[in-house]
């Protein structure tokens, strides 16, 4: 297996000035990754390239992580379509290479009795998004199930599929796959220009120019930018902040779903979640800024979660707060995706990938391998990839640190070196040496959750760093 990926100095003359690509995917967000993953099925030379130092490093770090049905999008739209079959899609395949997965169910709890009014509504609005297995529960049964919810919640709308995901390991699977088999993945990489003609494109990059064939913008914030290098003026990105706020994991057991509010004219609201690493979150905010760099967190944002979070389940506020973090969705003002292809341009732009991403990236991809090939790409029939299994972060599956069998084979399992994750010195040394290593502490962080914990590096920061310092060639 030979693996192309670089990080630093000019592309070579094989990786872009002289050789042309087939196709180039700019962005290695979870729409990009998965793009380029579901471009190395097939015969083709392929570049992934990423303005950052690593694959999902942009809004793709940093969401609710929940694996949506889809029951709520508006029917009929695109993003409907592909959140149903990202759905099916992903859950498969995180089964297959073990990204952790947890069918939690969502409830939609309804506060008063408008809210409770709508929740049919919403029943038969997921009937229309061919979602079936939803149910109005009454408030007895929705306390049962979830004690500590605050008072006066009415009832509920329960969608038992909505689950919980990785959201570092799923773009971490695509791209190390699509590498795997081909494809070059180029980092530290931005795209300044573009140069179209008949033939192709010519992409002047931080690194030199890159010739490819087809282009395929999965740009997340800046899709906009890159498709006004292109002679489009057809939409533009306005960052929609979320904030949230991470729970230690001693507060887990207070909820057992994702509790989702009854979506108002303000948007979809604040949930309560758990996360597949042991945690509840509390957010997102929803807050329409100009800047695309804004992911701090503010004290007026994190006041209103506190607020809103006291409604939800009052004993979360007294819980310990393990780190607060935001992402930005790419807003374009229309409630669908904007996925365009150009055939004469052989270029297809995806846009506006807001707030469904994750979940629907494997149907993002293959929907925009379809509009590829009404570009004239020639993909010849997909083949079977190598099988992948991905290390396990989710704490519902069976962690290096808990595994006697592994440890005994390999006792750098059983050394832990990050306590509150409870993660090994085995993980550390794997993630370094992976097919796509980190280039950072943070990458480090979501590649193993060293770090990640309550007490965010305070006892192991040193430990890890030399650990990645000594390592780094
Ligand atoms: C608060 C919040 C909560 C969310 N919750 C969920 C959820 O629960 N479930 C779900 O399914 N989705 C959720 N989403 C949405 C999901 O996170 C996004 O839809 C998804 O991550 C978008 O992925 P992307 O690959 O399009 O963009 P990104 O991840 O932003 O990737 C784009 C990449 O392009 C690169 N790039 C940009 N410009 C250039 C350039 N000029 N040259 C080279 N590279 C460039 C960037 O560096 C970046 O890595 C949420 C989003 C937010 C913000």
């Amino acid at each position: 297996m030979t693996v192309t990926l670089t990080t630093a100095g000019p592309l070579t003359p094989d990786q872009g000035a002289e050789h042309t690509y087939d196709v180039t995917v700019v962005g290695a967000g979870v729409v990009g990754a998965a793009t380029a993953r579901e471009l190395a099925r097939h015969d083709l030379r392929t570049a992934l390239i990423d303005a950052a130092d690593d694959i999902g490093n942009g809004t793709s770090k940093a969401n609710t992580a929940i694996l949506h049905t889809g029951f709520d999008a508006v029917p009929g739209s695109l993003e409907a379509r592909l959140v149903r079959e990202g759905h099916e899609l992903l859950s498969a395949y995180a089964a297959e290479t073990g990204i952790p997965v947890e069918r939690v169910g969502a409830l939609l709890v309804a506060w008063d009795e408008e809210q409770l009014a709508a929740l049919p509504g919403l029943r038969a609005k997921a009937e229309r998004n061919g979602y079936h297995a939803s149910r109005i529960i009454g408030a007895g049964e929705l306390r049962e199930r979830e004690p500590h919810l605050g008072p006066g919640a009415l009832g509920a709308l329960e969608v038992p599929d909505e689950s919980v995901i990785c959201p570092w390991t799923t773009p971490l699977a695509f791209a190390t796959q699509a590498v795997r088999a081909g494809v070059h993945l180029h980092l530290n990489c931005r795209v300044e220009g573009v140069d179209s003609d008949s033939g192709g494109h010519v992409l002047t990059t931080s690194r030199g120019p890159l010739r490819t064939r087809h282009l395929v913008n999965a740009a997340g914030l800046h899709a906009d930018e890159i498709d006004r290098l292109l002679g489009h003026d057809v939409f533009t990105v306005t960052p929609r902040r979320g904030q949230l706020i991470v729970f230690d994991t001693l507060a887990r057991g207070l909820v057992g779903h994702i509790l989702l509010p009854v979506p108002g004219p303000a948007g979809k609201g604040v949930l309560v979640a758990p996360t597949v690493f042991g945690n509840l979150l509390l957010g997102p905010t929803a807050e329409e800024l100009d800047d695309k760099t804004a992911t701090g967190s503010t004290a007026e944002g994190l006041r209103l979660l506190r607020e809103k979070g006291r409604r939800i389940v009052p004993a979360l506020l007294d819980e310990e707060v393990t780190a607060v973090y935001a992402g930005l969705r790419a807003a374009t003002g229309q409630e669908d995706y904007r996925i365009q292809e150009y055939p004469g341009l052989r270029y297809v732009a995806v846009g506006g990938i807001r707030s469904t991403g994750l979940t629907a990236s494997m149907a993002i991809a293959r929907h925009v391998m379809g509009l590829l090939r009404a570009t004239g790409l020639e993909a010849g029939e997909p083949r079977e990839l190598p099988p992948l299994t991905m290390p396990n972060l989710g704490e519902a599956f069976l962690r290096p640190y808990r595994s006697a069998g592994l440890i005994a084979r390999d006792p750098a399992y059983g050394t832990i070196v990050c306590h509150c994750e409870q993660v090994t010195l085995g993980e550390i040394r794997d993630a370094l040496s992976a097919t796509i290593p980190p280039h950072s502490l943070d990458g480090l962080r979501r590649r193993t959750r060293a770090r990640g914990g309550r007490c965010q590096g305070f006892h192991c920061g040193a430990d890890v760093r030399a650990l990645f310092e000594g390592d780094r060639p």
